[in-house]
């Protein structure tokens, strides 16, 4: 391990020297928060910046987030991490705490898991986060419009699409925009398994009265997945009370299914009636364009740098399921960590699947196809000129040829008049970076690799 000799503490509190405490200088904390990045990039988050390393005592250093969803994160995810990277920078044995700068604590959403526990809002399902689209432009609207006048814009919302389209997303933005709203409204978020589960247990139990007292109380109902009901005809009955209880009262009501109400097997009519009466909004597959806005979005969520010419590549491949598009991107951030970091469209070719063995071409092949193309000779190429008209599509072909053969640096460089690895190491930038930087390059380019690939 790299140990380092600069002062890694500032020291804080009174100036008598009493209960000084210590914690990391600015430049040490930036160098564990670089780490983390660089080392675990798909944990990393943009609010780590506001993270404070707040003491250090004891080998143990406290790290304050500013509330509690955060410290939860960090805890779930981080903490191995931010030990590892906390070493890294100091060189010590480092331990970490997080804890909560406001001390409030996440209780205002009441919401249970599948077992009765407590079922966690994701901190990134923020409508901050969520990418419109013609896809999804209505819903998002609606559970806009939810969220800033509950019980009153639409009652109930139903949102309905196929899975990995965002329902659960939109959901959960609206809870947490109720929060933070009005923090001591009752929000019961949870799945439609736990609901009927719950209803299952307390009537075995005998306890339907605290059943129907936690649910009928809501200020806010969301239920996850309604399509669960079907068949279930005793908590079908059930949530139609529950239903019936809260509408009445003006409570907000939140639904998400896979397919509209109509379309949900044996769900009795009153219900599809009842569903049907407030909003019901689709989300649809996104097209490309969302698409690529959601997969850009993510890169800078997750603080990620990838080029667009691979965003564009991964939001083509990918084009039915967002979830798959984060897997994908999870995926690639994995595989260039192996790569130091590099992402590349070869990498992301790799995490979608599509590899193979590389179509290898030939020099006068490559020579042949960019010499026509440029109305040039082969011997214009293989020459000394250095005028652009020349240089340029000299370089695309070194670039071609260290991409499309198997042939060294120096063999390529000695196909063009002798020269040296580091030119043809030159030319291979130069052109991966025009082709981020200019998309009708990158058109041509990537015609002219699929003509050579199928050897015309
Ligand atoms: P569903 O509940 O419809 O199955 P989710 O809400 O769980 O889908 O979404 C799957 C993943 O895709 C989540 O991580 C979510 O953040 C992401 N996602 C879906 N749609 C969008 C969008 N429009 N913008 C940003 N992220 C999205
Ligand atoms: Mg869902």
């Amino acid at each position: 391990m790299q140990t380092r000799r600069r002062s890694y503490v500032r020291l804080a509190g009174c100036g008598n020297g009493k209960m000084m405490t210590k914690s990391l200088s600015k430049s040490i904390w930036n160098d564990v928060l670089e780490h983390v990045r660089l080392h675990a990039p798909h944990l990393a988050r943009t609010w780590f910046s506001d993270l404070d390393p707040a003491e250090l005592s004891g080998g143990v250093l406290m790290i304050t987030a500013a509330n509690a969803p955060r410290v939860r994160y960090l805890n779930e995810h981080c903490r191995r991490t931010f030990a590892e990277a906390a070493q890294a920078a100091t060189g010590r044995l480092i331990s970490v705490r997080f804890e909560c700068d406001d001390n409030t604590e996440d209780t205002d959403v009441l919401s249970f898991d599948n077992d009765g526990s407590l079922l966690k809002l994701s901190d990134d399902y923020l409508f901050g986060n969520f990418i419109t689209g013609p896809c999804n432009r209505l819903a998002h609207a609606a559970a806009l419009a939810v969220a800033e006048s509950p019980g009153k814009a639409y009652n109930p919302l139903f949102i309905h699409g196929d899975v990995g389209l965002g329902k659960t997303h939109l959901l959960q933005a609206v809870c947490h925009e109720f929060k933070h709203r009005q923090a001591n409204t009752n929000i019961v978020y949870i799945s439609c398994e736990t609901f009927t589960n719950h209803f299952i247990e307390a009537v075995e139990r005998g306890a339907l009265h605290q059943f129907r007292y936690r649910y009928r109380h809501a200020d806010c109902l969301v239920i996850d997945d309604i399509q669960f009901l079907a068949e279930r005809e005793r908590s079908q009955e059930e949530f139609f009370h529950t239903f019936n209880t809260l509408y009445q009262s003006q409570r907000q009501i939140i639904l998400s299914a896979d397919c509209s109400p109509a379309e949900i097997p044996s769900l009795e009519e009153r219900l599809v009636s009842r569903f049907n009466s407030g909003l019901v909004a689709l989300v649809d597959r996104p097209c490309l364009e969302t698409r690529m806005a959601i997969v850009l979005a993510k890169t800078k969520l997750r603080c990620i740098d990838v080029p667009d010419n691979v965003i564009k590549a991964i939001a083509t491949h990918i084009d039915s399921n967002v979830r798959e598009l984060e897997g994908t991107l999870a995926k690639l951030t994995l595989l260039s960590q192996t790569q130091g970091g590099r992402i590349d469209i070869d990498l992301a070719m790799e995490a979608l699947g599509i590899t193979g063995p590389k179509p290898l071409v030939s020099i006068p092949e490559i020579l042949n196809n960019v010499s026509k193309r440029h109305n040039l000779r082969l011997s214009d190429l293989q020459g000394k000129k250095r005028t652009k008209s020349i240089a340029f599509p000299r370089q695309v072909c070194m670039y071609l040829a260290r991409e499309m053969t198997n042939l060294s640096l120096e063999e390529i460089g000695g196909y063009f008049g002798g020269r040296d690895h580091t030119t043809v190491l030159h030319a291979h930038r130069t052109i991966s970076k025009r082709r981020q930087e200019n998309p009708v390059f990158e058109l041509e380019l990537q015609n002219l690799q699929t003509t050579l690939r199928n050897g015309s």
